[in-house]
């Protein structure tokens, strides 16, 4: 799809919101998000080029999920079929490449100095705590991060570990109960980008047998480098 073909399903839906002039084009944001601007009758929206190979009936719906967002100042919120869209293969077959190549602090790969990620998946699932059909990529982070020991992009099945984790001084199970979390995170889907650490995200937390042990760690890490 080229740039120009966006901003007809933009405009369409745009008038049918009372907008007379409406310009729509794609961004190469890190993240999913969309910007605008509006002025009077007049709209103009820089949108996620993640949704480029996404057809006119799909953005025409993603238009209308943000009109009505900017009329009733409410928070982020998709509709059924934009949720589909999201979830479906051709989306994450086609995006999930572009956002690794935008992520700057991944090694890329799970294989550590110490510890590979994919034998703490391979032990997650064999613990039943993990399912299996979970297929994400699962990298260690290229530079040490003391403060974000995990991160999960649930849209674009990446997750990433601190490689500040990735050491022989630090047991490997906390490396194992933060790809838990993360893990957790990617199962509950696009809900938890909601509900992030609700009261059940933290129930199932506790289901990691080490959970204690792992949390005073991860605290103890956090203050060393003050
Ligand atoms: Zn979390």
């Amino acid at each position: 799809m080229s740039q120009s073909d966006i901003n007809q399903p933009f405009l369409t839906v745009g008038q049918r919101f009372g907008y007379s002039q409406v310009d729509a084009e794609f961004h190469p944001y890190k993240e999913f998000k969309t910007t605008w601007q509006r002025c009077g009758s007049s709209a103009e929206f820089k949108v996620t080029d993640y949704l480029a190979n996404a057809s006119p009936e799909v953005l025409e719906e993603f238009a209308k999920c943000l009109f009505i967002r900017i009329q009733q100042q409410r928070s982020e919120v998709y509709s059924e079929p934009i949720l589909n869209w999201l979830q479906s293969p051709n989306f994450i077959e086609r995006n999930q490449p572009i956002y690794l190549r935008r992520s700057r602090n991944l090694l890329c790969s799970p294989r550590g100095v110490h510890y590979d990620l994919r034998e703490i998946l391979e032990s997650l699932r064999n613990q039943g705590l993990v399912k299996d059909g979970n297929a994400a990529f699962i990298s260690w982070t290229d530079k040490p991060n003391r403060f974000r020991m995990g991160y999960c992009s649930v849209l674009m099945k990446v997750v990433a570990i601190s490689s500040i984790l990735d050491s022989s001084e630090i047991p490997k199970y906390v490396a194992e109960y933060v790809l838990y979390h993360e893990m957790l995170h990617l199962e509950k889907g696009l809900d938890s980008m909601r509900s992030q650490h609700n009261a059940e995200f933290r129930r199932m937390e506790r289901k990691y047998p080490r959970f204690r042990e792992a949390e005073d760690w991860l605290k103890r890490i956090a203050s060393e480098s003050r």
